[in-house]
């Protein structure tokens, strides 16, 4: 059976203290709420990571939003996968469209940015999505699975099976238009199919695939009822905690 994942992603919200206090109270309701089998993360910009990680515990899990593709060197500003590691952080999104789409980050360097994080024993939560247009001229399914090849089918078998994938259809992110459960199961569903095609049927089973765009406590349910919908990543829910606990109970 597949993990069944709950990834809150802050974005560039939150001043430490803020971080710190809604990232508590997220903790101590989590506690009270999580079956044991159910993954509850949040990722949180750099400057939390530390502290977070030794507030959550074995409770809720904490990813980075991004790493730098090179294990060290002259980067000015920028963070390794092995700094992301150092401080107790077991998670990192890679691929977010926001990061494709405002730091021009290209399958290519996404597929170098998987293998460092992999390296450094971080587990990537990939990301890919279609634009509007692209839904809208039934390219989809294609630009899904370009994104796939180029970004992670490199990777051999045993290193893809560590891998989380996030659907996040950019016309549905913080527009509060959530994909409906139907076209993300079908979307669910082909990504899998792509993935057996690719590693075969037993990766793509126990592969976690998490549905992202204006998810909610009122339209959880109904898209992780879906066959192939694994859990959410999950944006502006994720910064009020009694939303993002909800969201988390949903799967109990
Ligand atoms: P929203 O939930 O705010 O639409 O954001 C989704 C997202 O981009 C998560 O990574």
């Amino acid at each position: 059976t597949r993990k069944k994942i709950v990834a809150g992603n802050w974005k560039m919200n939150l001043d430490y203290a803020e971080g710190v206090s809604l990232f508590s109270e997220i903790v101590n309701m989590v506690r009270d709420e999580k079956k044991g089998d159910q993954i509850a993360i949040i990722c949180s910009p750099y400057i939390h990571l530390n502290s977070l990680a030794k507030l959550g515990g074995e409770t809720v899990k904490i990813g980075a939003q991004n790493c730098h593709q090179n294990e060290s060197g002259a980067f000015t500003g920028e963070i390794s996968a092995k700094m992301i590691k150092s401080v107790g952080c077991e998670y990192v999104i890679i691929g977010h469209s926001e990061r494709r789409q405002y730091f021009a980050e290209s399958d290519a360097l996404l597929a170098q940015k998987t293998t460092i994080a992999l390296k450094n024993g971080l587990t990537p939560i990939f990301c890919i999505g279609e634009t509007l247009d692209e839904r809208n001229n039934g390219s989809y399914f294609e630009v899904l699975k370009s994104q796939l090849e180029q970004g992670v089918f490199g990777l051999e078998a045993a290193d893809f099976s560590k891998l989380v994938i996030a659907y996040e259809p950019v016309w549905a992110i913080g527009t509060g238009l959530t994909a409906t459960s139907d076209q993300a199961q079908e979307v669910h569903a082909y990504i899998r199919k792509e993935i057996a095609a690719k590693y075969g049927q037993e990766i793509a089973e126990a592969t976690s695939i998490l549905y992202g765009g204006s998810a909610n406590p009122k339209n959880a349910a109904e898209l992780f009822a879906q066959p192939d919908i694994d859990g959410g990543l999950i944006g502006g829910a994720s910064l009020k905690s009694r939303d993002f606990v909800d969201i988390v109970k949903t799967f109990n």
